[in-house]
């Protein structure tokens, strides 16, 4: 993702490219719901928009339940206030830092506390994870296989560990493009 043609884009095109809120979200939307909006509650098909004027972000309300989401109820997004230019922000600096950034220094880019910005970053890798295989048609793709929140891997008694999400103490982001393009990189955790 936040990528084009299978290359990192720069700042400047990265700003062309999410100019605005408006922008922000439509994108996230797509890659939430890559193939339609789907309610987070009960997985329904059907919802409509409720939303008011001068909403942060879209509401909508499922047919099946009744109950309202936005396109960040129930993911590593939803329990923040932040513009979503700024989740975007630390997503692009996320993605394009080879050697992996600290929170000191995220929270300067985006312009936020260091608080916030560990908060971001724990939550762009979350949100990584949970869409690294939902968003095929994009022009790359970031995975992440980590114990992203940190500590020791819980182990439990005869049950394979699973591979990938929660497995390992470092991270591995790895960023696929169409063309075959694979970067990888290792890091040991986030700081
Ligand atoms: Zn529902």
């Amino acid at each position: 993702m936040l990528s084009i043609g299978g290359y990192a884009i720069n700042i400047q095109e990265f700003r062309k490219q999410f100019p605005d809120e408006e922008t922000c979200h439509r994108y996230l939307e797509q890659m939430i719901w890559p193939t339609g909006r789907i309610c987070p509650h009960c997985g329904g098909m059907k919802s409509w928009s409720i939303s008011a004027e001068g909403r942060r972000l879209e509401l909508y309300e499922c047919a099946a339940c009744g109950k309202q989401f936005t396109v960040t109820t129930k993911t590593p997004l939803h329990s923040t206030k932040l513009p979503l230019s700024t989740w975007f922000m630390a997503m692009y600096f996320m993605i394009n830092s080879s050697k992996g950034i600290s929170s000191v220094y995220l929270a300067k880019w985006i312009g936020t506390s260091q608080k916030t910005a560990w908060k971001v970053g724990h939550a762009v890798r979350a949100l990584m994870v949970s869409q690294a295989n939902a968003m095929p048609g994009l022009a790359g793709i970031v995975e992440l296989n980590e114990k992203y929140l940190g500590g020791k891997p819980r182990h439990q008694k005869d049950v394979k560990h699973k591979r990938g999400r929660g497995t390992a103490k470092s991270c591995v982001f790895v960023a696929a493009s169409r063309d075959g393009h694979v970067r990888a990189s290792v890091r040991n955790g986030w700081y």
